[in-house]
């Protein structure tokens, strides 16, 4: 089927359902978010765009910011990046501490909070201001200079952020850690805090789609190969313990976060964005889940 007939099929379907996802609560600030947004945003590689419901609202787009600091990290850093953390899916949630222990510090991949605390006290370590640097280096990608932290929910998380102060004490006490851990939790929650529209998310995930290059200002943000890697992570490790049933499912890379938001990349076609608060148990957004797995079903959409 052609991307515009099912993407509206697939939308209208979802708005009908009975979401039985929850928000999430442990960080007090998205826990007040209206439940029944439901947005999603489509770019295809061609300069089309489908767009749906809540779209074009500003949700914090939480762990789907990992993959932002990870690109800088690795285009900085190359391959030496991948001593200070794995590049194997964890099969554990997203802010366990079991693995690191047993791992001695090192964590199994940089899309878990402790994967994405090494990333983030690499780049406060190599970055002048690294929240500001880190800021205009994501306006550049999505071409978009409104794009800004919320103060409120990176200090509300950070009021409530004891599993990643306990993770990224843990990392300290095996040398994995170089920087101040307040000052590496502290850039870790406003990165967490980026609020992005699905129009704005979709749009600054398109140079995924196209091998590193930003198909429509033709800069390029990573080599070639950095971003093929850059999409196996996703493939591999983009929704924790669900990691494995999304690719079955929906077969594409793709990054969720607790705020509600997915992404998700299907190279040299298109790069999708969903956005519905109301969680499943393993914290990816039920409806987006959904959305994805119906809609690549209907336009035959995969990687394999
Ligand atoms: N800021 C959240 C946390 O650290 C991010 C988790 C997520 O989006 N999965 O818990």
């Amino acid at each position: 089927m052609e991307y515009k007939q099912a993407f509206s099929n697939t939308c209208i379907f979802l708005s009908e359902i009975n979401d039985p996802g929850k928000v999430a609560s442990y960080i007090p600030e998205l826990g007040s978010v209206d439940p029944t947004k439901f947005g999603v945003h489509l770019t295809t590689m061609d300069g089309d765009s489908f767009s749906h419901g809540d779209s074009h609202e500003k949700f914090s787009i939480q762990s789907i910011a990992k993959v932002l600091s990870l690109v800088l990290a690795y285009e900085l850093e190359g391959e030496k990046l991948w001593k200070r953390v794995g590049v194997e899916p964890s099969g554990t949630a997203f802010n366990s501490l079991v693995q690191l222990e047993h791992d001695r510090g090192i964590p199994r991949n940089p899309l878990i909070n402790s994967g994405a605390l090494v990333i983030c006290d690499f780049l406060v370590d190599h970055l002048k201001d690294a929240k500001q640097t880190f800021i205009e280096y994501i306006r550049k990608i999505a071409n978009n200079d409104s794009i800004d932290y919320n103060k409120k929910v990176a200090e509300s998380e950070k009021a409530h952020g004891y599993r990643n102060a306990a993770l990224i004490n843990l990392m300290k006490a095996y040398g994995n850690i170089t920087g101040n851990c307040d000052e590496v939790l502290d850039f870790y929650f406003h990165l967490c805090s980026i609020e992005m529209t699905c129009a704005e998310l979709a749009r600054t995930f398109m140079f995924l789609a196209n091998d590193g290059v930003d198909p429509f200002s033709k800069e390029r943000i990573i080599s070639t190969e950095k971003s093929k890697r850059i999409n196996t992570l996703m493939q591999l490790c983009g929704f924790y313990d669900e990691a494995g049933e999304f690719s079955f499912k929906v077969g594409i890379p793709g990054k969720s976060g607790v705020g509600g938001g997915i992404i998700a990349i299907l190279p040299e076609h298109f790069s999708v964005a969903v956005w519905s608060p109301r969680l499943n148990e393993k914290g990816n957004s039920y409806k987006g889940m959904r959305f994805l797995e119906m809609f690549n079903q209907a336009t035959d959409s995969s990687v394999f």
